[in-house]
């Protein structure tokens, strides 16, 4: 049933459903900042943007970055990974293929890993990334948002594409977990980007980046 409704109380009640907000025009541009984030002499150094964080979210996500980019290329993590998957892979389907690895003849599938790492750590720029909140009391800290946001094409020059997409749980960012824990959460998720999956080889690469003996 429609109620009826005069001009002066469909102003009230509209003011009051609708209440005039003056945004700073800081807040109203429609990308987030991008962030700069230097992983030191032998790390990476990228761009990123978070999504919907607030301010000690943001504090945190940033310094387990600093930590990520200061690992994720280390010579030490991608030895202890192949010391302790030894040949083991998980790549979803369809990924070699739309790097054009097929064709070529020297890396296996379970040398993707290197390879990407490889031609990452000298990238120039490195891939920007984005990195989106969600809450959920489950047992996920992460999750991937692509399994094909960045190929790392066949190719004996540099070609990758792509930017780095993931979502980090709020719900966790409130405990008191360190930046080694998230800078493993990213790089656990950062992999799943690359096109790899749940198993040993992912497992041990996010345990180095995790307690890396050799880097800064
Ligand atoms: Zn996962």
């Amino acid at each position: 049933m429609n109620k009826k409704i005069n001009r002066r109380s469909f102003l009230e009640s509209s003011a009051l459903a609708f209440p005039i907000i003056f945004i700073p025009s800081v807040l109203k541009s429609k990308s987030p900042k991008r962030n700069k984030i230097c992983g030191g002499e032998r790390g990476i150094t990228f761009y990123y943007r978070t999504h919907g964080f607030n301010s000690s979210e943001e504090a945190k996500i940033r310094e387990a970055l600093g930590t990520f980019a200061s690992r994720f290329v280390h010579r030490w993590v991608l030895d202890y990974t192949y010391k302790k998957a030894g040949n083991a892979y998980c790549m979803k389907g369809g990924y070699w293929k739309d790097c054009n690895m097929h064709r070529q003849n020297y890396y296996s599938k379970s040398q993707m890993l290197r390879y990407q790492i490889k031609k990452l750590a000298i990238a120039v720029p490195f891939p920007e990334m984005d990195i989106y909140a969600y809450h959920k009391r489950d047992n996920t800290w992460g999750l991937s948002s692509s399994s094909h946001a960045i190929k790392v094409m066949n190719s004996n020059g540099i070609d990758i594409r792509g930017k780095f997409k993931m979502k980090l749980n709020r719900f966790y960012l409130g405990f008191n977990a360190g930046k080694a824990q998230w800078a493993k959460t990213i790089a656990h998720e950062a992999l799943h980007n690359l096109g790899h999956c749940h198993g040993a080889q992912m497992e041990a690469f996010s345990d180095a980046v995790y307690h890396c003996l050799e880097c800064d």
